[in-house]
């Protein structure tokens, strides 16, 4: 039977990348020792495909218990709603794990919900605010909550100086972008929230590696307790740690594993380009027929994700078209895969990619290089620093609508599968594998930092 040392409480906002990462980081902790509980909202666990075997779980509310988000009249209606009920469902969470066998003495909070430390406090717990997004893209947040920068910048082209990225060019283009509408700015405004309750937290934790950010890590550890605690990857893809884990989180959509994996088994190694636009995107319909086109002309074999409700998107005959390609096992069209599965199959040769964060940082983790197709929010700076820093990619261009020409996406996805340039990619992405692991391995910069944060914790109680 195992003793736990401690007993963290994690607190997801109800999105797939962000239970996502933080399931993984809650494995780790409790690899070390420490018993964890994950509390997504009821209605989020009422849309799970599949729930992890290894960790408690106990539901809190958001107030809209049957549908979630999609019940509330307005984005603002929800989070204010959520505040309440959540303060409330939350406070009774704690006080029933109080009173368990190894009482609970950390929360594990999204800044999403910054209320959860008035909540933490008044229990007198440990504080851990978990980013789910890179330290760059919370450093852009950070100066738009002190008022340097604004969102979106006012000039288009602009080159943006940002305090902590001062090697770095950032112009208007590589910015987190919203669209323009009342509920994006309550979306900002949620986002540079984050920073709202941050100076009485005792842990800032990013779901990245110090080698990966250096210079805003080191900008940003300044300001704020930050400790770098990733890549949240499963360890089994890793170090191995944890040799039979591939669980990789609280699924929202049930995964076509045996059909990916078999096509895939049959393929030539890295011959495939893998598509996906992660969990939320809405791409236009125009944008989706230029991928298809652009991988069709690309001539290369090709696994697409195109969710359910994005495929209706797609004209009938295209999808027709794409489908009996797939029957000369040219491409496989699916609405949800692994994809770590997918991205560590020797097949893959290119991830093209909207370049969610944690699509980022399992295709650096598992050594796939990108085509970027940033869609929203923080994907931008994603793509900037995939091209331009880490050299792990190219970004395809959009253009003046805003859509990325069938043309370009045939050009960057050859760019990257066959050149010279392609082969330098390679290189860099092979070097990031690498240090990736190395921060997860056993004394390696995230390990330490984990380390640390266990036995504080235990230390604490
Ligand atoms: N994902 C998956 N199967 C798919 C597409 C995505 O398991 O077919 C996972 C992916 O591994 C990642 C998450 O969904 O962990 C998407 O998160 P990300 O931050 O990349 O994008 P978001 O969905 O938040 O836009």
């Amino acid at each position: 039977m195992t003793t736990h040392k401690a007993h963290c409480l994690i607190l997801p906002y109800p999105l797939q990348g962000h239970i996502n990462p933080m399931l993984q980081f809650s494995k780790r902790l409790q690899s070390k020792g420490v018993k964890i509980t994950i509390a997504p909202t009821k209605s989020f666990l009422k849309t799970m495909q599949e729930l992890p075997t290894s960790v408690s779980i106990e539901a809190i509310s958001d107030g809209y218990d049957d549908g979630g988000i999609d019940q509330a009249e307005s984005f603002l209606a929800y989070i204010t709603r959520f505040k309440e009920v959540g303060s409330d469902t939350l406070t009774q969470l704690i006080q029933k794990l109080t009173n368990c066998e190894c009482p609970v003495n950390c929360i594990g909070y999204d800044p999403f919900l910054p209320w959860a430390v008035e909540v933490a406090k008044n229990f007198g717990l440990v504080s851990a605010a978990f980013f789910t997004q890179n330290c760059t893209v919370d450093n852009i947040y950070y100066h738009v909550h002190k008022g340097v920068i604004k969102l979106p910048p006012t000039e288009v082209d602009e080159q943006i100086l940002i305090p902590g990225l001062s090697s770095t060019t950032v112009e208007s283009s590589d910015v987190p972008s919203f669209e323009s509408s009342p509920q994006s700015d309550k979306l900002v405004e949620l986002l540079v929230n984050q920073f709202s309750n941050l100076e009485k937290v005792d842990w800032v934790l990013i779901n990245s590696f110090y080698k990966l950010e250096k210079e805003v890590i080191d900008w940003m550890a300044k300001l704020y307790p930050i400790k770098t605690i990733g890549p949240t990857i499963p360890s089994m893809y890793l170090d191995r740690r944890l040799p039979n884990d591939k669980e990789y989180g609280l699924s929202l959509f049930k995964p076509m594993a045996n059909e990916c994996l078999n096509w895939l088994n049959n393929q030539p190694i890295s011959s495939v380009v893998y598509v996906s636009f992660g969990s939320m995107a809405k791409v236009e319909a125009e944008q989706l027929e230029e991928v298809a086109w652009g991988l069709k002309n690309s001539n290369k074999n090709f696994l697409w994700v195109v969710r359910s409700t994005e495929e209706p998107k797609l004209p009938k005959n295209l999808l027709e078209e794409l489908k009996s390609t797939c029957e000369n096992n040219k491409g496989l069209v699916v609405s949800w895969c692994p994809q770590l599965q997918v991205l560590e199959h020797n097949s893959i040769g290119c991830f093209l990619t909207h370049c969610g964060w944690n699509s980022t940082l399992e295709a650096i983790s598992l050594g796939v290089p990108m085509v970027t197709m940033p869609q929203w929010s923080d994907q931008p700076t994603n793509a900037k620093l995939v091209q331009d820093v880490w050299q792990m990619g190219v970004r395809a261009k959009q253009d003046e609508k805003g859509i990325v020409r069938r043309d370009i996406i045939e050009e960057c996805i050859k760019l990257v599968m066959e050149e010279e340039k392609g082969k330098v990619i390679m290189e860099n992405v092979k070097k990031w594998k690498e240090l990736a692991r190395n921060a997860m391995d056993e004394g390696g910069s995230s390990d330490k930092n984990i380390e640390e944060f266990v036995s504080k914790l235990v230390k604490e109680i």
